[in-house]
């Protein structure tokens, strides 16, 4: 087995990566552009969908009423704040995604220090780890949200943030961490970062976000295909 790299610490995104909640964005803004029948939302829907992914809540709002001609109808604003109160009530729902759970417990147990990068703002975070509050807690060192940076994915800087907020023994540099990634914009931002990175591709937005402009160092189906052992991280014990 030829190793992939020499990796000592892990980043994680969120949505769409270790959670489910992709479809509760999709429920809730549907909801909102119910009232504006004519904007042609429905027939775009996929598509705005993948212009907003991975991107800080206000650029996505900004860039979705722009698409529809809702600028005069909504401020992004008034636009978040409805679509949030209908969010509230659905993010606590969020599941764990396959293989999230057993990788992290393991990187948590084999001493690997992680950290949470998340686009998402920080009262979505917590209302989406809600019911996860104690593993999260435990796996990550840190978790960065959307609100600690002043540049969303693309740019690098929430993964830089991270990298440098971790606790001794520090990585040696960007390419001593493993960033996974579900969205392009992501693994864009992680490359632009010199991070190592590993894409899981959300299946069913594949099609409309394309591919990053410069690949991940691997891309899997789901997190249950990661190897440690590819990477120089302690292996899965065999159960
Ligand atoms: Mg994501």
């Amino acid at each position: 087995m030829a190793l992939r790299g020499k990796i000592t610490h892990c980043i994680f995104d969120m949505d769409g990566l270790l959670l489910d909640t992709e479809v509760f964005y999709t429920v809730a803004q549907d909801k909102v552009f119910e009232d504006f029948k004519e904007c042609g939302y429905q027939e775009r829907k996929q598509e705005l969908k993948g212009m907003m992914m991975g991107r800080k809540s206000q650029d996505a709002a900004r860039l979705v009423l722009r698409e529809l001609g809702l600028e005069d109808e909504m401020t992004p604003d008034e636009f978040l704040e409805r679509r949030a109160k209908i969010l509230r009530g659905l993010l606590p729902q969020a599941k764990l995604l396959p293989g999230a759970l057993r990788l992290l417990e393991h990187l948590r147990d084999s001493g690997v220090p992680c950290a949470l990068a998340t686009s998402s703002n920080r009262p979505h975070f917590l209302l989406k780890t809600q019911n996860h509050a104690e593993l999260f807690s435990s796996c990550f060192s840190h978790q960065l949200c959307g609100d600690d940076v002043v540049n969303g994915k693309p740019h690098p800087e929430i993964f830089l943030k991270a990298r440098d907020a971790f606790g001794e023994p520090k990585p040696a540099g960007s390419e001593a961490c493993l960033v996974f990634e579900d969205s392009p914009l992501g693994i864009q931002g992680a490359v632009a970062g010199g991070f190592r990175s590993v894409h899981v591709p959300d299946r069913e937005m594949a099609a409309v976000v394309g591919e990053p402009e410069k690949p991940a160092d691997q891309t899997l189906r789901s997190l249950e295909e990661f190897r440690p052992e590819e990477w120089g991280l302690p292996p899965f014990k065999e159960s």
